[in-house]
């Protein structure tokens, strides 16, 4: 099993180039018929689900039509306030924490918390945050109640992986029924990405936000929606790739242990993404590739950097050499002067005694 992802991963440099090349060439789906089935195939939620408690969360326009669940989303609601209140808190704190530490490295804050809020604060102003992310097209959606809520998201403690459940539609017919949800208001449903076939990435909702993804998950989890060839549901070994790659950054943003990534099936037993339910091996070994992967990037961070302290140093050494000789030429003109000041000295004194 090591070997194979060993294997793969090698594979996944050679793919993730094709995957460059790839991305600006769109695939032509029927477009339209399936960005009205996409995503989470509406239909398919069973209405028993719908009822409980848990999701609330994800589908408000349900919540709003229910008198009986009022006074239960009311209190959510002022927890809710609460929680954003204290968030925004732990932001402020950690912000100043971070001056003068090194921004995004885990080791300069006191707890993963504080580290977490302050890497959220910087995916919204900071370029160097999104630096190692995979290239990803930013097509947020407009804020509205049904797919982009504008609600902060309380923390990231994992990610949360769905497949669009309508084989063959593109990353952009997904992004856009979502987006067509605050017209049709059918239902309430988005995710922070969509992967696409030709392993395009597009980025739907800022990371700071909840998407309407996985119920009471939404609140600390940040959601990838992968679109896939066939009713099956497996990823197609672009949309797979990049998905490591995405999951491998955002791991290493966030401090996230990849053994702790859950599928939407793990939070609602919704089969969702189906291959991954149907195959818990393959999700076994998505789970290892992206520790694989996130493993590589540190290693080749730490000889980067190792590799910029030893020039730093050879650097330091240089300067102090020059400034060595500097010093030695300095006393060699000293001594020289001193001589002449001599020499100068007793040809005085010789006059002195001749003229006497
Ligand atoms: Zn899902």
């Amino acid at each position: 099993m090591k070997k194979t992802n060993r294997a793969m991963l090698t594979a996944a440099a050679v793919l993730s180039a094709g995957v460059l090349a790839l991305s600006g060439l769109s695939v032509t789906a029927g477009a339209e018929e399936n960005a009205a089935a996409a995503a989470e195939a509406p239909a398919a939620e069973a209405p028993a689900a719908e009822n409980t408690a848990d999701a609330a969360a994800e589908t408000p326009a349900a919540e709003a039509a229910e008198s009986t669940a009022t006074d239960a989303a009311k209190t959510e609601k002022k927890k809710k306030k609460k929680k954003k209140k204290k968030t925004e808190e732990a932001a402020a704190s950690a912000a100043s924490a971070a001056e003068g530490a090194p921004a995004g490295t885990r080791a300069a804050y006191a707890t993963r918390e504080e580290f977490v809020q302050a890497q959220l604060a910087r995916s919204r102003t900071d370029s160097a945050f999104w630096a190692p992310c995979p290239p990803r097209d930013i097509e947020l959606l407009t804020i509205n109640e049904y797919s982009r809520p504008g609600t902060a998201i309380d923390t990231v403690n994992t990610l949360v992986i769905h497949y669009v459940g309508n084989a063959g539609s593109t990353a952009m017919d997904n992004r856009n029924y979502f987006e067509s949800l605050k017209d049709t208001r059918d239902r309430s449903a988005s995710s922070h990405f969509v992967i696409g076939l030709d392993g395009e990435i597009v980025q739907c909702i800022p990371l700071s936000e909840v998407a309407y993804a996985s119920r009471h998950r939404n609140s600390d989890t940040i959601s990838i929606e992968c679109c896939h060839p066939d009713e099956d549901g497996k990823f197609n070994e672009y949309t797979y790739w990049s998905l490591v790659e995405l999951s491998a950054f955002l791991c290493r943003s966030f401090d996230i242990d990849p053994q702790t990534i859950l599928r939407h099936y793990d939070v609602t037993e919704k089969l969702c993404p189906l291959y991954y339910v149907e195959h818990p091996d393959e999700w076994q070994i998505y789970k290892d590739t992206v520790e694989a992967r996130i493993k590589e990037l540190d290693e080749a961070d730490a000889a980067a950097q190792q590799a910029a302290e030893a020039e730093a140093q050879q650097a330091a050494e240089a300067q102090q050499a020059a400034e060595a000789e500097a010093q030695q030429a300095a006393e060699a003109q000293q001594a020289a002067e001193a001589e002449a000041q001599q020499t100068e000295a007793q040809q005085a004194a010789a006059t002195q005694v001749h003229e006497e």
